[in-house]
């Protein structure tokens, strides 16, 4: 082979140039992989078994399905490609289900099975979340193999089909799975870039709990008139339990909650980072929030409380009587350095110590870890390098994103650093009508993921 960094790269520009991008995806678009509904399985399976393993093995990989160890859970596929048990091993993962179509609420024109470009847009359910980026990955993998003839790594290939419904047997399937995924780091694409013009990555994700508070006082309400003066009211009295937990602008209070790990390498990371999803967002409130810190550091280098429902009697008939209970639904987005299972018993301490031993603590669901990864990372180091000397611009370092992914999965189950090479945009409308991808990003992730997977296999 003769094939250059720039041929490989060439070789991407005219994938996508020539239309060898939009017939990958619109057949993959095509597959109504929803894992969302109720029958979905039969095209996960198809998914996974024509369309990825279709494409994977033609370029020597080799695949194996599994079922979820969970039952009901969507099927995972597994390609592995050896070139040398000597050489590094390159995780990628992607996933192959995509969120509810809601055919009716596309715009005229469009519809969620099938891709439209209009100018700069490419729409299409799971464009951007995640077949199109999984399809960028994919294209430069198979570039870097047709110019050098070999990767210059082993690359193993990931695909599950439940991330749209919180991943379920993940961590299960990549526990007994552990030996044939084993890798020394993982590169993948999903979600946003902090702002569409500059190429970002992302080391890792914040953790996130939900809980309950609740406290019951007696059985049934009583009248304001007689017993107001009397009777306590748990509104009001669970109003003081939060207020102990956050201050009147958001500021944690809770000292266990306080985070140790905004180290100066972080904050100089973070230093160079956008936040509020440009112009598109809301306003950011500049008087929220841990006060010392700058909006960067507070959501992607803090801890965050939310209170995201709160009901004391009846909101919509409200009576002239003291309600017997109150209830609030809430939320700690956190980062690395909480210990997760000491969240709720530091909550549990920090109450009691305020007096309000009788406001009960219960988890909720939602819990995924926290997890990040150092700017210093050699991992990182190389793939800044590579992206800068493909694009000729560095691109932006995010430690970790201020929402939450499994990426515990891959960092604590598999051992792996994880660098995350976003394809897609916050306006990207995935999860609603109207999903599509940005060209321009599209073109420029072909390019940097093709010089990024020629750099790791470079004089091996
Ligand atoms: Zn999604």
């Amino acid at each position: 082979m003769s094939g250059s960094r720039s041929s490989a790269i060439d070789r991407a520009q005219r994938y996508f140039e020539d239309g060898g991008f939009l017939a990958d995806l619109r057949r993959r678009v095509g597959y109504r992989t929803s894992s969302q509904e109720a029958d979905c399985l039969p095209a996960l399976q198809a998914y996974l078994r024509d369309e990825m393993r279709g494409s994977l093995e033609p370029l020597g990989y080799a695949c194996s399905l599994h079922d979820n160890p969970v039952a009901g859970g969507g099927p995972f596929l597994v390609a592995r490609r050896v070139e040398d048990a000597s050489l590094p091993t390159v995780l990628t993962y992607g996933h192959g289900d995509v969120v509810r179509g809601q055919d009716e609420q596309w715009r005229a024109g469009l519809a969620p099975w099938s891709v439209v470009v209009e100018g700069n847009r490419i729409y299409g359910r799971g464009t951007a979340d995640n077949k199109g980026q999984f399809t960028i990955n994919l294209a430069a993998l198979a570039c870097v193999l047709a110019e050098r003839g070999r990767l210059g790594f082993n690359s193993t290939v990931l695909v599950e089909t439940g991330e749209e419904t919180g991943s379920p047997g993940l961590g299960d399937f990549c526990r007994s799975q552990r030996e044939a995924l084993r890798a020394d780091v993982l590169i993948a694409s999903d979600g946003p870039r902090l702002d569409p013009a500059l190429p970002t990555i992302y080391g890792g994700t914040r953790g996130v709990l939900n809980f309950t508070l609740r406290l019951d006082l007696r059985e049934g309400a009583h009248h304001s008139g007689n017993w107001g003066g009397l009777l306590a009211n748990p509104g009001i009295v669970l109003a003081h339990a939060i207020a102990c937990i956050v201050d009147a602008r958001g500021q944690i209070r809770v000292p266990e909650w306080r985070p140790a790990s905004l180290t100066p390498e972080v904050r100089r990371a973070l230093a160079a980072c956008s936040v509020g999803g440009g112009e598109d967002g809301p306003a950011i409130d500049p008087d929220w929030g841990e006060a010392s810190l700058t909006p960067a550091e507070r959501v992607f280098g803090w801890n965050s409380f939310e209170v995201l429902a709160f009901r004391t009697g009846n909101p919509e008939r409200p009576v002239n009587a003291i309600p017997p209970s109150a209830v609030a639904h809430c939320q700690l987005r956190f980062v690395v350095g909480t210990v997760p299972d000491d969240i709720l018993p530091a909550l549990r301490r920090h109450l009691d110590r305020f007096g309000f031993g009788s406001v009960l603590v219960e988890p909720a669901g939602m819990c995924m870890n926290a997890t990040r990864l150092s700017p210093d990372d050699p991992w990182v180091r190389r793939a800044r390098a590579s992206i800068e000397r493909t694009l000729g611009r560095p691109p932006q370092f995010l430690p970790n994103l201020g929402g939450s992914l499994p990426n515990d999965v891959f960092t604590d189950v598999l051992g792996v650093p994880t660098v995350w090479i976003p394809h897609s945009y916050a306006s990207c409308s995935q999860h609603a009508p109207d999903e599509h991808l940005l060209a321009p990003i599209v073109r420029e992730g072909l390019h940097l993921m093709t010089g990024l997977f020629w750099d790791l296999g470079e004089g091996r």
